[in-house]
């Protein structure tokens, strides 16, 4: 087979599965043909790094790894990155088969695990700019700087429907509205490029199925008490929307449906999933997803046959991952697990790594390296931040003036790391100089000119009347997932409200920027603020944020989730007749608004 032919270069393809030229289906047909046991159980296992070493990627025939959290090779740097990938598919690589791995990674706005990525708004602004186009942008550039580190699947986009503002992951839902979220898979295409298996295309993964931002209380990993009618109205449009663009694979959440976990979920993840929908792709758990089944913790055999026959096709784990394949292969040796659901995981699975060519192509692509933080990419993500900016309030304030005197203020105007969010550098994020990129300081003072003074105090103190303006850049600091659950409330927090009345208290005007994941308590304190600019997470890219105090860019963001006037009407997400702080979709401009305050969508 396939030993000459003018056409194949030396040492290609003796088996058909290798053959390019073939069709997939015909390779997957002929790999499966060729597996074992051992080969498919290992398959339908992806494993944390940290707790395997590249032989053993081999010796168990490992289908997949990820940077859960993060978990980044030291130093950080890109090339360490393609090191450490490169060396988990070498030990891939020796398995007899030589079927390579994948390697996950929650690249969620931007490659943000990588140092010197460019770190793009979190979805929440892209929700506000409403702009399926430049979302598609932003998944080819996060494409780019995944390839040169060969990390290969992507576990984005995240098409939650945030319900409640006090879930800690609110800020990685792109709306509240099914319209947006759906509309902004269009970061699926970027990701997976035109042409899957072309260059620098990756897999995207719809997460999380589904639900998960409908849970009660806002609680992250709890439980949605929703009839059937809202579940399908309002949680299940962005997967329709993901599987028609051909998403690879699909994470299942956490939470629970009326008090069934996902991961247990055969009715939702065959039936409507996978029949209803006709997903092709994968399903993939979330980390150590299928252990909590129970609610215990440890892994058991019950857990994964559970978990496997309702659909899920590989285990993401941590630790527990060999209980993971000796528990399916007691499961399967028993009957519980039909060797057909086996088959059909494998399939599914191999079908997308032959799709995205990962058997012509299974090392990182170091071309792509110098992509990584490139001028072009940061020129898009500033673009996308001053797209993402919501003029909520403004007295006249704003714009700035160029040739003005202006103080600056707030713990979150000149860190990167506050403004960037969780999900950058490490799992939580954290304040500080974590990785390079403009503050929002540093862009006021680039677009400001020399002509304008700019000073600067955290705290806000020092300012005297002799200013034009003052700007205070407060909010959150990083969270991400449990950790940003705020049952109590959305206050502004105390050192926040006392930095800006240390503002006010000199009798300069000042404009709010609030850098958060979400809505915050602002109506206390609303009518001593002159204006007040939604920021949300914008990333490295500071410069955006100035882009629109001086209206060199002109605000045109809108809410995409309605503002309450407190957070005791969470959840406010859900329902109109609110009487809200600010509607969904409101947004004002520089002399007018931005556009309307419908609930029309994505626009
Ligand atoms: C999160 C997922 C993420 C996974 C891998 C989980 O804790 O819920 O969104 O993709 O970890 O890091």
């Amino acid at each position: 087979l396939a030993t000459g032919g003018a056409e194949r270069p030396a040492g290609a393809a003796t088996v058909p599965y290798l053959d390019p030229s073939l069709p997939v289906a015909a390779r997957v047909d002929d790999l499966l043909s060729r597996m074992s046991l051992d080969d498919k159980l290992g398959q339908m296992t992806q494993v944390e790094r940290r707790y395997i070493t590249p032989a053993e990627a081999g010796t168990y025939r490992i289908g997949a790894l990820l940077s859960a959290g993060g978990s980044a090779p030291k130093p950080n740097t890109p090339e360490a990155w393609a090191d450490m990938h490169d060396a988990y598919q070498q030990g891939a690589l020796t398995s007899p088969l030589r079927i390579p791995a994948l390697y996950g990674v929650d690249a969620v706005h931007g490659h943000n695990n990588v140092a010197g990525a460019t770190i793009f708004p979190h979805d929440i602004g892209l929700g506000a700019a409403r702009d399926p186009a430049l979302v598609r942008d932003i998944g080819a550039a996060t494409a780019e700087e995944m390839a040169g580190t060969g990390a290969d699947w992507d576990f984005a986009p995240c098409v939650c429907v945030a319900r409640d503002d006090r879930w800690g992951r609110t800020y990685e839902s792109f709306g509240e509205v099914p319209e947006l979220p759906s509309a902004m898979t269009s970061l699926i295409d970027g990701l997976q490029g035109a042409e899957p298996g072309g260059p620098a295309s990756v897999l995207a993964t719809a997460k999380h199925f589904v639900a998960d931002g409908g849970t009660e209380g806002g609680r992250d990993r709890g439980d949605a008490r929703i009839p059937e009618e809202e579940l399908r109205a309002v949680h299940l449009p962005p997967f329709r929307e993901a599987v028609r663009r051909g998403v690879a694979s699909v994470m299942v959440s956490y939470s629970s449906w009326n008090g069934v976990k996902m991961h247990a979920n055969r009715d939702l993840v065959t039936g409507v999933l996978k029949g209803e929908l006709g997903f092709r792709g994968f399903v993939v758990s979330d980390y150590q997803g299928i252990g909590r089944i129970d609610g215990k913790a440890g892994l058991t055999r019950a857990e994964v046959a559970q978990a496997i026959n309702a659909g899920i096709d590989m285990a993401m784990v941590g630790a527990k991952w060999k209980d993971f394949i000796a528990g399916l292969r007691a499961e399967v040796a028993d009957g519980t697990v039909p060797m057909a659901r086996i088959d059909d995981a494998n399939r599914r699975i191999l079908t997308q790594k032959i799709r995205f060519g990962l058997f012509e192509r299974p090392m990182a692509d170091r071309g792509y390296l110098g992509t990584v933080g490139s001028a072009a990419h940061r020129a898009l993500a500033r673009r996308a931040v001053a797209r993402s900016q919501v003029l909520l309030k403004n007295d006249g304030v704003l714009p700035l003036r160029r040739g003005a005197k202006l103080f600056v203020a707030g713990r979150s105007a000149d860190d990167i790391g506050m403004q960037s969010g969780g999900w950058t550098i490490t799992w939580q994020g954290s304040p500080g100089k974590i990785t390079p990129g403009t503050t929002i300081l540093e862009g006021i003072k680039q677009v400001a000119g020399t002509a304008t003074k700019v000073a600067y105090d955290r705290d806000g103190d020092g300012i005297d009347g002799s200013y034009d303006a003052a700007v205070a850049v407060v909010g959150e600091k990083p969270y991400a997932e449990y950790h940003g659950d705020r049952p109590g409330g959305l206050a502004l927090d105390d050192e926040d409200v006392k930095t800006v009345d240390r503002l006010r208290a000199s009798g300069v005007p000042v404009a709010v920027v609030l850098v958060s994941g979400r809505p915050l308590d602002v109506a206390p304190h609303l009518a001593g603020w002159n204006a007040l600019v939604a920021s949300w997470l914008p990333g490295t890219e500071g410069a955006g944020v100035a882009d629109v105090l001086f209206g060199d860019a002109r605000p045109s963001g809108r809410l995409p989730v309605t503002w309450p006037r407190e957070s005791g009407q969470e959840p406010i997400n859900r329902g109109d007749g609110k009487d809200p702080l600010f509607p969904f979709g409101h947004g004002l401009t520089y002399g007018g608004a931005a556009g309307g305050s419908g609930r029309a969508g994505s626009g």
